[in-house]
């Protein structure tokens, strides 16, 4: 692609990405749905955007990243989002898998450490049409007030799970985090079953860290 893109061009562009992630193994039709529809090239600065459907992770503002989207489809996908459902999402970045998210029927709220990546987040949300909740905070302590989800994800690598995130989930409910140390993560997959945490592991990783009270201290 050159430095001037058509809605067509990035509409193609879109379609090999989801063949992509397809052939990596994402099975889930609403996942696969989003991904088709999420404009990620609204989300990466103008020096980006030739590379917005590349399969990476590409830098956005205060040194942070909007990850890899097979790596969005696979959290999402281990979500197992049902139409209407609530969920919490810690580390919005540049607002592309809260996009996601609210495009399956979630409700969405996100949380992020960056105050001026959250303005930038909500103009997006905005001019895509989606309400979602917000706020800047420390979400490795949760947010209590709307508690508890059916679903946490945590788009940042954490040393441990956090206890807040477990205590704010429903029976049932879903917690996909990445847990490791600052340089790869495994990704796991817990659910609440009444009192029971059951946990799975999946593939590795490598996030920016979660930084904060149940994160890492700096
Ligand atoms: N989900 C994002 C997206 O779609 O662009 C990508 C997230 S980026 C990989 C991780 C984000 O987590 C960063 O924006 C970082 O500032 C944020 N973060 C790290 N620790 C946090 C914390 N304790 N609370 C909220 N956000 C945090």
């Amino acid at each position: 692609m050159n430095s001037t893109f058509s809605d067509r061009q990035y509409d193609l562009a879109r379609e090999e990405l989801v063949a992509i992630i397809r052939k990596k193994g994402i099975t889930d039709p609403g996942v696969l749905d989003a991904i088709a529809s999420i404009p990620r090239h609204v989300f990466v600065q103008d020096v980006f955007k030739s590379k917005a459907y590349d399969d990476s992770a590409l830098p956005i503002a205060c040194q942070q990243t909007i990850s890899q989207p097979y790596t969005v489809a696979f959290m999402t996908q281990l979500l197992q989002i049902q139409h209407g459902e609530k969920v919490l999402e810690i580390g919005t970045g540049s607002g592309y898998q809260a996009c996601v998210l609210a495009h399956m029927g979630a409700r969405v709220f996100t949380i992020e450490r960056h105050h001026e990546l959250l303005e930038l987040a909500r103009s997006r949300f905005e001019t895509l049409g989606f309400n979602i909740a917000s706020k800047v905070g420390d979400g490795s302590i949760g947010w209590s007030q709307f508690a508890p989800y059916d679903g946490i994800i945590v788009t940042a690598g954490a040393p441990d799970v956090p206890s807040s995130l477990l205590r704010q989930l429903k029976d049932g409910g879903r917690l996909v985090i990445p847990v490791g140390d600052q340089s790869t993560q495994e990704m796991i997959l817990i659910r609440r079953q009444g009192e029971e945490f059951v946990r799975s592991r999946h593939a590795g990783f490598k996030f920016v860290p979660l930084v904060g009270k149940e994160g890492w201290q700096s």
